[in-house]
């Protein structure tokens, strides 16, 4: 028998975050296994969280959609994309309103990729009139990123209107569905989405170490021989995983075992809608118990998702965010800085394995932590 670490046993923190998150007991449990890569148990479920990750979708192959599994964290799965996507000599026209969209357009610098910005604002949803203005002003764009939840501040766009623009002008589209996907009703055939990219450890409520594309058949098909990466190539990939049912290089097996066990968790809460629900009481109750602080979120309610919040910090003096974070910290809770360029703001995350009474208790932290500080309202 080998001695737990030295931390076996004593409770983690809760993370209030954009991931990673806090997951169930049952999701790190079922990693205490070592399946070789081709194990049959192991090839039975990478298919099986494929076809439920199509199922999850409401999609399955014979509409048309397939479902690549890529190591790495949510950005190599984007990377995967917009390097397998975009045609040599194509265009990416990336529609931006935070960190994670200007992330996309990074990728694409990378890569040689020539791409166009079309950024928004920081603080409001993008504007679907705006894509068909750029796209009708330039040809030469093949392809359409978008950010489905912009994590940053916690605005879900508009991306079924987008879609519907973008198919319209017969262009590619790619959505990062990153922090939204299994917790935000999404009808892919109607938002017209070629590629959607998600990971294991945001609200499926898995462990990190791989991302996953679902994608229409035929998107997938123009992919061939177009990636700029060995590693990345999203066509090989679906192809090793057709062929033999393996991924073609060392796969995250206990990400994998985890994932599946997340997945069951998943349905098991009433799948898609039900983790909404849960999500959303988490955000109401976050929000109602802020505000009385006297907290202001830097969304207006309308550009904000349940997701993640974003809070002002509060004007006192007194206030200082590092110490701030550090006693929650001390009380076992992690609360998330924040990347909004224009304002001093804070994150609080309302996915992971959190229930409505760990939000209660983090308000009672929060409001006891301003004691200590000194600062008498958080406005
Ligand atoms: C978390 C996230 C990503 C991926 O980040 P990784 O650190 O690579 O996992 C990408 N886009 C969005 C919108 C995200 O929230």
């Amino acid at each position: 028998m080998t001695s737990p670490g030295k931390d076996a046993g004593k409770k983690d923190k809760l993370l209030f975050t954009p991931g990673p998150l806090t997951t169930s007991a049952s999701v790190k449990e079922a990693m205490l296994r070592d399946l070789g890569s081709r194990d049959t148990a192991f090839i039975a479920a990478i298919r099986a969280i494929r076809n439920s990750l199509l199922g999850l979708a409401g999609l399955s192959r014979e509409k048309g959609y397939e479902c690549v599994l890529m190591q790495g964290s949510g950005t190599f799965g984007v990377e995967s994309v917009i390097g397998s996507a975009v045609p040599p000599g194509g265009k990416l026209l990336v529609v931006i309103n935070g960190a994670y969209g200007e992330r996309i357009l990074k990728i694409a610098g990378v890569l040689g990729i020539e791409c166009e910005a079309l950024r928004c604002n920081e603080n409001r949803k993008t504007d679907p009139g705006e894509v068909a203005g750029r796209i009708g002003a330039d040809e030469s764009i093949t392809t359409v990123a978008i950010v489905h939840c912009e994590t940053t501040p916690g605005i879900i766009n508009p991306v079924e209107e987008t879609g519907s623009i973008v198919r319209e002008a017969g262009k590619t589209y790619i959505v990062d569905a990153m922090s939204s996907f299994g917790a935000i009703e999404l009808d892919l055939e109607a938002a017209e989405i070629d590629f959607l990219v998600s990971s294991a450890n945001k609200c499926i409520e898995g462990v990190p170490g791989f991302s996953f594309v679902i994608c229409r058949a035929g998107a997938l098909d123009h992919c061939e021989g177009q990636a700029r990466s060995l590693s990345l190539d999203l066509f090989a990939q679906w192809q090793g995983l057709e062929t033999n049912g393996q991924f073609r290089f060392t796969p995250p097996t206990h990400t994998l075992l985890a994932f599946e066990r997340a997945l069951e968790e998943l349905a098991e809460e009433g799948g898609v809608a039900g983790r909404a629900a849960r999500y959303s009481r988490n955000y109401d109750t976050l929000v109602a118990g802020m505000r009385e602080m006297g907290f202001v979120e830097y969304l207006a309610r309308g550009d904000q998702g349940y997701i993640i919040t974003s809070f002002r910090y509060p004007a006192h003096p007194a206030f200082d965010f590092t110490e701030f974070y550090t006693r929650l910290g001390e009380k076992d809770l992690v609360i998330y800085p924040s990347k909004v360029s224009d304002a001093d703001c804070f994150r609080i995350g309302n996915i992971g394995r959190i229930q409505e009474s760990d939000v209660r208790n983090l308000l009672k932290a929060i409001a006891s932590v301003l004691e200590e500080l000194g600062v008498e309202n958080a406005g």
